[in-house]
């Protein structure tokens, strides 16, 4: 049985104190509704990391993610955030490559494969974003696209720490636009992902990665998303800054 994972990306969004509110109402939902079968992971801003790590204590199933981390192990990269201070602090999860990040920070596949080997090296888990844009989904080359992304990314870890890793696909025509991918190209994507996966690491290590679907997932569409049989849970922006819409994707399984 794969993992389920819901997880949610705050991104530049909630001061402290609406942030912790956030954490609260979701950890009273999780708990009082005996959600114990998803892992749930709050992908923070760096600030809010810390004070939600101590609201998370004790909650079994509530993970705490950054949205990003540099590539270097430490030193004079004024601010920066590393892999280890993210340890430090009770994060388990980095989000990486994210398509927002990929355009306005150009970040590129080889400075990600850096960065996945700095997380993986600090025994955090990569959450690895990949996806394409409208205009290569019209040429019809997202599948290639997107192999290519993972392939200069990851496929030079070995099948051990490869496992580690989450991956997310993220049509960036469905990022934030309430244009989501249908339930038909959820699955086919991350069907194709899976048999890139199995081609590099074996049908075993492919059948056990864990492969999230974001893209302007909300309560009204997330149990069909999530119906694929290789979608196995969801990366949910917007929809993750509202405890009960949060929950009730995470419901939806
Ligand atoms: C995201 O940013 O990862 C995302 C999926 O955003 P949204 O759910 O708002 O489309």
């Amino acid at each position: 049985m794969r993992e389920k994972i819901v997880a949610g990306n705050w991104k530049m969004n909630n001061t402290m104190e609406e942030g912790l509110k956030l954490t609260s109402e979701v950890v009273h939902m999780v708990e009082d509704e005996s959600i114990n079968q998803v892992k749930v992971i709050l992908a923070t801003p760096f600030i809010h990391l810390s004070n939600v790590s101590k609201l998370i204590q004790g909650v079994d199933n509530v993970y705490l993610a950054a949205q990003n981390c540099n590539e270097h192990k430490s030193g004079a990269y004024t601010g920066e955030i590393s892999a280890a201070m993210l340890k430090s602090i009770g994060a388990e999860f980095v989000i990486l490559g994210h398509s927002e990040r990929r355009e306005y920070f150009n970040e590129s596949n080889q400075l990600l494969k850096e960065r996945t080997d700095t997380v993986l090296n600090e025994g955090l888990r990569p959450i690895f974003c990949c996806g394409e844009s409208l205009e290569i989904r019209e040429a019809e080359t997202h599948e290639s696209f997107v192999c290519q992304q993972l392939t200069e990314s990851l496929f030079h870890l070995d099948a051990d720490s490869f496992s580690k890793v989450v991956i997310a696909y993220e049509p960036i025509w469905a990022i934030g636009t309430g244009k989501t991918a249908s339930s038909e190209q959820a699955q086919e994507m991350h069907a194709a992902i899976r048999t890139h996966i199995a081609q590099k690491y074996g049908q075993e290590v492919a059948n056990e990665i864990v492969i999230l679907y974001g893209g302007s997932c909300k309560p009204s569409n997330a149990s069909e998303i999530f119906a694929g049989k290789d979608v196995d849970g969801g990366l949910i922006g917007g929809a993750s800054l509202k405890s009960r819409d949060f929950v009730d994707i995470i419901k939806s399984f």
